[in-house]
């Protein structure tokens, strides 16, 4: 089969698109003809790769998976050739008490597609039956492939995490993001006012579009003066943080007397610091969050399926292209998801 794998890490030059051989079919697991694989910003890191984390190599990236079963094992009873189906891109034991508990991914054996294990970017992929998730016949599979990460990392974010209430006052940093755009239409399914942040006029205007009610240049406005304005000098009650450094302050500056700061993710760096008598003073929550569970991905998903959260698409290229969606993204130059097909 075809597939993009990295060899070595670094620039988009470590992606070659090449032969390899197909996936062997465990009896439990399925054999899926991807279709589509939408690219994260964890797909750059494992890319360049982590400090501190090994990452077996060569390696087939890419977690946001969708497709047509090619094949089931004979142990497979649920999942039958030729359904419609996209993966959940976090895989676990399921026999640990934090996978029985719903909680899969705290599991210590917690895996990731494209990273712990050869992933999406490849005409074929193997997946354990649990990991595979029927889709309607009307969503494309470019549409079911930018779904699942940054939907369940959001929902993770906001319902487990923060324990977002209806009518709360939101601010989302980076609307373009896929987990921006995500985390945008959940506060707005639950009736919050959505502050968002974007990078550009053209991003700002999307931003509205998708549902935030006010939209701050993150480039040219002060963030935490911003958000003062609109809230009446009050702050929110829920930042939806994944940028770090660059923004990390001003995400404490933005918080009203209770708030909860949840984070996913620090992009542009991981040294920050915290001045303790806000926090305590203040009464905040600071909270980390890292993918969601299975249980999470199926409630995420009847939104998705009913099409009362979409996911937004920035551009397709075919797999053969693949360093150049990376670069795209790197450059932060998408508003949406990045998806290759094949
Ligand atoms: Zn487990």
């Amino acid at each position: 089969m075809k597939a993009a794998r990295i060899h070595q890490h670094g620039g988009v030059d470590a992606l070659v698109y090449q032969d390899v051989p197909d996936p062997s079919l465990r009896p439990d697991h399925v054999l899926v003809r991807v279709r589509a694989c939408a690219l994260n910003h964890l797909d750059l890191f494992v890319r360049t790769g982590i400090p501190g984390i090994r990452i077996p190599l060569p390696r087939i990236l890419g977690s946001d998976i969708a497709g047509e079963v090619r094949a089931a094992g004979k142990l497979c009873d649920r999942i039958k050739p030729g359904q419609r189906v996209l993966l959940s891109p976090g895989l676990s034991c399921r026999q640990c008490e934090q996978c029985l508990s719903g909680r899969d991914n705290l599991c210590r054996r917690y895996q990731v597609f494209g990273y712990h294990v050869d992933g999406g970017y490849a005409e074929l992929v193997a997946a354990p039956e649990y990991s595979v998730i029927p889709i309607p016949d009307s969503l494309p599979f470019e549409e079911a492939a930018a779904v699942p990460l940054v939907f369940l990392t959001a929902w993770h974010m906001l319902m487990s995490r923060a324990r977002l209430q209806p009518g709360e006052d939101v601010l989302v940093l980076a609307a373009s993001s896929g987990v921006g755009s995500a985390a945008i239409q959940i506060a707005r399914l639950f009736q919050c006012r959505i502050i968002a942040t974007a990078g550009s006029e053209e991003k700002m205007a999307k931003a509205r579009a998708l549902g935030a009610d006010h939209v701050i240049h993150h480039y040219q406005s002060d963030i935490a003066a911003e958000v003062k304005r609109v809230t009446d000098r009050r702050g929110v009650d829920v930042v939806v943080e994944h940028v770090g450094a660059a923004t990390w302050q001003k995400s404490l500056d933005s918080m009203a007397p209770g708030a909860r700061v949840v984070t996913c993710g620090a992009t542009t760096g991981f040294d920050t610091r915290l001045d303790l008598r806000y926090l305590f003073s203040k009464q905040w929550s600071l909270l980390g969050s890292y993918m969601g569970g299975m249980g999470e991905l199926h409630r995420v998903l009847k939104f998705v399926f009913r099409g009362q959260l979409k996911a937004v698409i920035d551009r397709t290229y075919p797999l053969a292209e693949v360093r150049v969606a990376h670069a795209r993204l790197e450059q932060k130059e998408q508003f949406g998801k990045v998806v290759l097909t094949m």
